[in-house]
């Protein structure tokens, strides 16, 4: 078994909602062992609608539709299935009912409107919606299983788990196992990851190996196919052991795993509490490690010390370090680290003070030059503190995100013993 999912909605199209339910759809039907061919949009155009369903039809023999099930004029998915089908619309009087009653549950008498999602193209089955106005349509057309479901998210998954899935006939499916995981590394740019991957990476490999970016946090995906579990599960370890090898220190950790948590757990495990002092994330690392539940066993606090005054009260940055080489550089960073450390008695400093942008840069410091610092008493009674110079690409919210995950990066680095020279992303 194969599926198409179609999203019905102008919305959609033009981008001003984002389409949620068809990653939703593939997710739950890959667990099945069901894959998706495609996904596609489209607009609430009746046409269009029907001849999308028609291609979606021959293409594969299950279509989820999402959308177009409301009871306005722009909602025509279920005229669009109709004419796909070649068959007319017909009323649903247990539907009518429903709406009816679940109108009035809200105090409210059903408008003549909604009528029209009590219909339903003939020879169809209507599906019972629990949470909303709009049942689901099943369907056929030719060999192909076609559900259609509201496109309110909510509405949609308890339609599927309640209705669709107890449907989708097991025996049908290619009965393979599909299992998924993501290796997600930071400090590399995304070409130089699949480089490393190698022939890991090669498209007809099974389990196949791709990698995915986001705000510069390369994920490694990892999809393992085989008809047995088993074995579906032992080749996913398999590739899994060899993209860490590959990528080494890079790797923080699998699925949803970020930077942050890895750091949190770290720095439990060895019993040390961490101190922030930032100045262009203006706050941005404290936010993320404390994002973390367990964070408070860890985490001191910090400073956000954006003007040169509250860099030398709150931190002890000399005025003269500031007047004569501005806030962006290796002394001032070293000295952000430092005060931190002392003024929190925390075991860890980090330290951050870069030009984000889009204003501010110079040919010397050019926009995304970020200075990041880290002090540390772990090693003997002196801190020892050393700071890294990046120079980030994007506009201000991506230096700002990018920094800070250096900057976690750059702690899990030094508490792991690994040099910061394999931290190679925004180093020049
Ligand atoms: P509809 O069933 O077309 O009336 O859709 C109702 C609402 O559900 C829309 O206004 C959207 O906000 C939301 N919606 C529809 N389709 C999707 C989708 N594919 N992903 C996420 N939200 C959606
Ligand atoms: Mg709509």
């Amino acid at each position: 078994m194969q599926a198409i999912i179609l999203s019905i909605g102008d919305e959609l199209v033009l981008g001003q909602t984002v389409d949620t339910n068809s990653a939703y759809l593939s997710g739950k039907l890959a667990e099945l062992g069901i894959g998706t061919v495609y996904h596609a949009t489209v607009a609430d155009d009746q046409d269009a609608i029907a001849r999308a369903i028609l291609r979606a039809a021959k293409d594969a023999n299950l279509v989820l539709i999402s959308g177009g099930l409301g009871p306005t004029e722009d909602d025509l998915t279920r005229q669009a299935l109709a004419q796909a089908m070649g068959v007319g619309l017909v009323e649903h009087a247990e539907s009518i009912k429903a709406i009816e009653q679940r109108m009035m549950r809200a105090g409210r008498t059903m408008p003549p409107r909604n009528r029209v999602q009590a219909l339903h193209p003939e020879g169809s089955n209507v599906i019972e919606n629990t949470c909303g106005t709009a049942p689901g349509i099943h369907a056929r057309i030719g060999d192909a299983e076609i559900f259609v479901t509201p496109g309110v998210p909510k509405e949609l998954y308890v339609m599927f788990e309640r209705s669709i899935l107890p449907r989708l006939d097991p025996q049908q499916a290619t009965r393979q196992v599909i299992l998924t995981t993501k290796v997600n590394t930071f400090g590399l740019g995304e070409s130089a990851v699949a480089e490393r991957l190698g022939d890991l990476a090669d498209r007809n490999r099974n389990p196949v190996v791709g990698t995915t970016v986001s705000q510069a946090t390369v994920a490694v995906r990892i999809r393992s196919e085989f008809e047995d579990g088993s074995d579906a599960r032992r080749q996913l370890d398999d590739t899994i052991r060899a993209v860490e090898h590959r990528l080494g220190a890079l790797v923080f950790g699998r699925d949803d795993t970020t930077i942050q948590q890895s750091l949190v757990s770290l720095l439990a495990e060895r019993g040390l509490i961490m101190a922030t002092a930032e100045s262009c994330t203006g706050g941005l690392i404290g936010k993320m490690v404390t994002d973390v539940p367990g964070s408070s066993d860890v985490y001191h606090g910090g400073w956000v010390t954006y003007s040169y005054a509250a860099k030398s009260h709150q931190l002890g940055v000399p005025e003269a370090l500031l007047q004569q080489h501005g806030a962006v550089c290796e002394p001032v960073a070293e000295a952000m680290a430092t005060g931190a450390l002392e003024r929190s008695g925390a075991d860890l400093a980090l330290a951050i003070t870069g030009i984000a942008g889009p204003g501010g840069g110079s040919e010397a410091k050019p926009v995304g030059t970020v200075w990041i610092a880290l002090a540390d008493r772990t090693s003997g009674d002196a801190p020892h503190v050393m700071a890294v110079r990046f120079v980030l690409p994007g506009d201000r919210e991506s230096v700002r995100q990018r920094s800070a995950k250096c900057a976690l990066q750059m702690a899990r680095f030094h508490l792991l013993g690994i040099s910061l020279d394999e931290l190679h992303f925004g180093r020049r």
